[in-house]
């Protein structure tokens, strides 16, 4: 097949694209660079089937090519860098996904959509399932991704409604794992650096706040299994396994053999306090369960930066 990628340089989309390779799809990789980096891709660059458009997506593209589908992953992902470029966020979001669902339906080409565990906000529901409407601060600072991903969303069954097109939208919950820039700023990139550079933790609030993580190599194998169904409506893929980020902290702290210590920072405006993916329609639908538990894939997670910055 021939795959369209957006984001394909960044941390999940580098997977994706490997994946691809590797069965022997060809793959159009887009991205900006705005947060991806070369070194996610440069193993691939030698493949014949691989091709590199450096290109901001939120401005219209036009390819030659025949495509099968088109992926849209291109996002600012970690709150540190949407809440830089919290117009750029809503770009690739409104004016990104329209122009990857431009693409799609001139080319009778599938389409998919990297939505978020975000759409549901700071929820009142736990775990969240996918019926779930959210509750999203409408002027927060994290409104930039949030709504650009619930428009996103929005303008995707617009044209499954209105063109018919044959769309696909996961909700990634929380995702860590190689190919994460260690500057991300998501909490798990934070930690492992800190800890392998024996710095201080950066806990952010009392760290009773919750997350639910899953391994890239668990989301990967979701999202390949839910382009291989027909299901147009949205299905969260993440890890239910649920922890306090302090918890996080320390076993990181432990796993790293680190003599880091943990300091508290003040609570970034909006943080959710909880989150938990209701994963029941991924397993019933897709037969899919994540398989890499929490400390496994931190092990190969702190592998991983350990060898990228030579600690
Ligand atoms: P990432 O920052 O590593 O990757 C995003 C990629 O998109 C980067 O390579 C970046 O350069 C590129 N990009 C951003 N804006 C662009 C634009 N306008 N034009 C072209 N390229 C652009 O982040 P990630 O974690 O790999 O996230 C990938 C997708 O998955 C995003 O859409 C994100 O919202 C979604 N997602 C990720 C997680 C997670 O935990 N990792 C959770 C929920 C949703
Ligand atoms: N967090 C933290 N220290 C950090 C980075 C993040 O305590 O150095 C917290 C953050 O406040 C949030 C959780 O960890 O409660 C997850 O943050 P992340 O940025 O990874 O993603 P989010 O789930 O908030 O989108």
């Amino acid at each position: 097949m021939n795959i369209l990628i957006t984001g394909g340089a960044g941390f999940i989309g580098s997977h994706l694209c490997r994946e691809f390779l590797g069965r022997g799809d060809a793959v159009i990789c887009v991205d900006n660079f705005i947060t991806g980096s070369e070194d996610n891709i440069r193993a691939l660059e030698d493949n014949s089937r691989f091709r590199l458009i450096n290109h901001d997506i939120s401005q219209p593209l036009f390819i030659d090519d025949n495509i099968d589908w088109v992926l849209h992953f291109a996002s600012l992902a970690s709150p540190v860098h949407y809440l830089h470029y919290p117009i750029k966020t809503l770009k690739s979001g409104l004016l990104g996904t329209h122009n990857c669902l431009g693409i799609a339906k001139a080319k009778g080409a599938k389409f998919f959509l990297a939505s978020t565990s975000e759409v549901y906000g700071d929820p009142e529901v736990h775990p969240q399932t996918e019926e779930y409407h959210g509750n999203v601060s409408i002027t927060g600072p994290r409104s930039c991704y949030d709504e650009s991903k619930r428009a996103a969303e929005s303008i995707t069954y617009a044209y499954f409604r209105q063109h018919g097109l044959d769309v696909r939208v996961v909700r990634i919950f929380n995702t860590y794992g190689p190919n994460m820039h260690p500057n991300d700023g998501r909490v798990v990139s934070n930690f492992i650096v800190q800890a392998l550079k024996n710095c201080d933790l950066t806990v952010y609030g009392d760290g009773s706040q919750t997350r639910s993580f899953c391994y890239v190599d668990d989301l990967v194998r979701g999202i390949m299994k839910m382009m291989d169904i027909n299901y147009n409506m949205p299905v969260n893929l993440g890890n239910p396994a649920e922890l306090y980020v302090m918890d996080l902290a320390k076993k990181i702290i432990a796993l790293v053999g680190s003599s880091s210590e943990i300091k508290m920072f003040p609570l970034p405006e909006d943080d959710p306090k909880k989150r938990k993916p209701n994963i029941s329609k991924a397993e019933s639908l897709l037969g899919w369960h994540p398989k890499v538990d929490l400390k496994e894939g931190l092990n190969r997670t702190i592998e991983y930066f350990r060898r990228k910055l030579d600690l």
